[in-house]
């Protein structure tokens, strides 16, 4: 299969979850907002329109049957070209309303392919408790094609997710700073009097051989009602990740805006490790 997703840093999107709207019998896709990222969500403008009908702002989960797609589970097994494959780009893996044995198979649906998967969640707590009871009696190395991510638009946000994140057994660790909504300082800058959470990120960028976020995307907000990216936010995260030798992916600018020539750096597909154990 070849590209099929607007979106620069993948190829293609996949939905497993959907929504059934049970009033108007449309189906579409559910979430429900976590976080000020969520505000202007670009999945929740394709679902208004083109899936349920319905927003994602919490208070309609009863109006929905919320399922696992059969044949859209399986679709990646049908798809011949070896792709980057956006896992659940129209909601969040993670989110309570998805079963674990949802989960689980999707995971399962995962390993059986040649592609790469991109997970990426706004609740990174779930995550790590997942994967590490669902990996607990298997191989690590299943987890060779799955990367895990996690969004941050703020330092805020930055600060209780990344932890989590490297404490998350995964071959290739990722970080979407999209919608970036502030500044963020990801590593070590000498600190002496840090909280634990920034002890952590001390090592974030420095490549340890197990812990480490291997890939940055940036990217200002889109559509109307957008928020302010300063350009020198992302250019601060762009120098952050040369000088730590992390992949730097600039997306977009906020609204239209052209990406400036010097931001113009979109390293993708990133190398894989030869040997990157995954450590539980
Ligand atoms: S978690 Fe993602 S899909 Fe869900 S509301 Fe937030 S931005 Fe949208």
């Amino acid at each position: 299969m070849g590209k099929t997703t607007k979106i620069e840093w993948t190829d293609s999107s996949w939905n497993p979850i959907r929504a059934h709207n049970l009033k108007t019998g449309r189906v579409g896709w559910y979430c429900e907002h976590a976080t000020t990222g969520c505000e202007h969500c670009y999945a929740e403008r394709l679902n208004t329109a083109f899936g349920t009908g319905l927003p994602f702002k919490p208070g309609h989960r009863k109006d929905v049957e919320i399922f696992l797609d059969g044949m859209m589970l399986t679709a990646p097994l049908r798809w011949k070209k070896p792709s980057m494959v956006f896992v659940c780009s129209m909601t969040d893996l993670f989110a309570d309303f998805v079963k674990d044995e949802w989960i689980e198979q999707i995971f399962a649906a995962m390993l059986e392919t040649e592609h790469r998967f991109q997970v990426l969640t706004k609740r990174p707590e779930r995550m790590n408790r997942w994967v590490k009871e669902w990996l607990a009696g298997i191989s690590p190395n299943l987890l060779e094609n799955i990367w895990l991510g996690v969004s941050c638009e703020r330092q805020e946000e930055a600060d209780e997710r990344i932890p989590l994140l490297l404490d998350t057994p995964a071959t290739i660790r990722f970080v979407s700073a999209e919608p970036l909504l502030g500044p963020i300082n990801f590593g070590c800058q000498g600190c002496g009097t840090v909280s634990d959470a920034h002890k952590i990120w001390c090592t974030v960028l420095k490549r340890a051989p197990t812990v480490g976020i291997d890939w940055v995307i940036v990217g200002g907000e889109s559509g109307s009602g957008n928020r302010l990216m300063e350009p020198a936010w992302a250019r601060s995260i762009r120098d952050q990740c040369n000088e730590a030798g992390v992949a730097f992916f600039m997306k977009q600018m906020q609204g239209k805006r052209k990406i400036p020539d010097d931001l113009m750096v979109r390293e993708w597909p990133i190398p894989i490790p030869e040997k990157y154990p995954v450590m539980l």
